[in-house]
């Protein structure tokens, strides 16, 4: 870590490159989609996206048009699907990017192909079939009016159908009854676009875990997210992923205390020993979870020690009992020999996507990889 700075993330491409092949290897009938929305889960879009399509997948995806005119600005043209839409969105930019936009309901579908009538262009749209998630995606009654609609604006020219797709219940148990139903639901809504006259060329079901683990929803691709970030998908098994985000900080202030000494807000830790408290940059606005006080853990010199009281905004306080630590003294957060983002996810009650996700925008991402070194180009590189 470098001498000066307060905190930093540092992220493996060599890591992204790994889990995207295993993926790929998992799902070879299949194309691969890297999901690189929220910054990819807090990695860094632009580089993250770079390393997965220089190793196996081929399709990006992303939640907001804004998300894909970030990764069009970045110099990316490789095919792309957002799928977080409002009907009262204006679509020009995104149609004009080539970005194929998930359509669930009419009245997108009109904001859309109304956009395309304006620019005298052909939108490329995918549609999406809700299957059980009852999240996004046109609920199965409104689907042949949906399929329909869509089938008069392709011969109106004004949008073109390439896929149609659905999202599993079952994030981490792609094995159970809830996939087989949504497996048989989606292709008869499949069948029921074909039937209307459309010709989808992409028809895709799969999360992470689904491409790891249920070859029958692999269909033309697979959009693997907290996969591509290292993060073992479906529970109780292991496939080889590698964590590729390393969360370090240093020490800014080490001072002793006696025994009985209150710590943080609240006062929640009480020292038990005359010892030596240390301080760390990081706090929950930097995406250290407030509610792993009296949980969370660190490494300072190569040994676990306890987050002493409540993670404050900007700071957290690490009781070492009586181990030594110089200010400047390097602090594993998550990752690396520290915690791994599953410890954080337990003891902050919640999945490692939020934990990654959390990661704010004050900690500098700085990229290694040997085998990715040449993707970066503004981005640091220490290979
Ligand atoms: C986030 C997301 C994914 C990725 O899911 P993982 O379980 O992280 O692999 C795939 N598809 C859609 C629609 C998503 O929103």
């Amino acid at each position: 870590m470098r001498e000066n700075a307060l905190a930093e993330a540092v992220v493996d491409l060599d890591a992204i490159a790994h889990n995207t092949e295993l993926i790929a290897r998992a799902a070879p009938t299949a194309a691969v989609m890297a999901v690189v929305k929220a910054d990819a889960f807090g990695h860094g879009m632009v580089p993250v996206a770079r390393a997965a399509l220089a190793h196996g997948a081929s399709w990006l995806g992303v939640a907001t048009s804004a998300e894909a005119l970030q990764l069009r600005a970045a110099g990316i043209g490789a095919p792309l699907l957002s799928w977080v839409h409002s009907p009262h969105e204006d679509f020009r930019a995104a149609i004009l990017a080539d970005v194929d936009l998930s359509v669930s309901s009419p009245e997108v579908l009109d904001a859309i192909s109304s956009c395309a009538a304006e620019l005298g262009v052909r939108a490329t749209i995918q549609l999406k079939i809700d299957t059980g998630l009852s999240r996004s995606g046109a609920a199965e009654s409104d689907w042949p009016a949906l399929v329909r609609r869509a089938r008069q604006l392709e011969r109106d020219s004004l949008v073109r159908v390439r896929g149609v797709w659905s999202h599993l219940i079952s994030a981490d148990d792609p094995g159970g009854a809830h996939t087989a139903d949504q497996i048989e639901r989606f292709d008869l809504a499949v069948a029921a676009a074909r039937a209307a006259g459309l010709d989808p060329e992409l028809c895709h079901l799969a999360n992470s875990a689904a491409a790891l683990d249920a070859p029958r929803t692999h269909y033309d691709l697979v959009r693997p997210g907290i996969g591509l970030y290292g993060v073992e998908p479906v529970a109780g098994k292991v496939f080889g992923l590698r964590t590729a985000l390393t969360l370090r900080a240093r020490t800014i202030l080490v001072k002793d205390v006696p025994a009985g000494t209150g710590v943080s807000y609240g006062h929640d830790h009480t020292t038990v020993q005359d010892g030596r408290l240390a301080l760390v940059p990081l706090g929950y606005a930097d995406g250290v979870p407030r509610s792993a006080s009296g949980r969370g853990e660190v490494l300072i010199g190569g040994r676990r020690h306890p987050i002493a009281g409540r993670i404050a905004m900007d700071q957290f306080v690490v009781d070492l009992g009586q181990h030594a630590a110089h200010v400047g003294a390097e602090v594993v957060v998550i990752g690396g020999d520290g915690p791994a983002v599953t410890e954080w996810a337990r003891w902050a009650g919640t999945l490692p996507h939020e934990i990654y996700t959390g990661i704010g925008s004050r900690v500098t991402r700085r990229y290694t990889g040997h085998r990715t070194a040449h993707l970066l180009f503004g981005e640091t590189c220490v290979a």
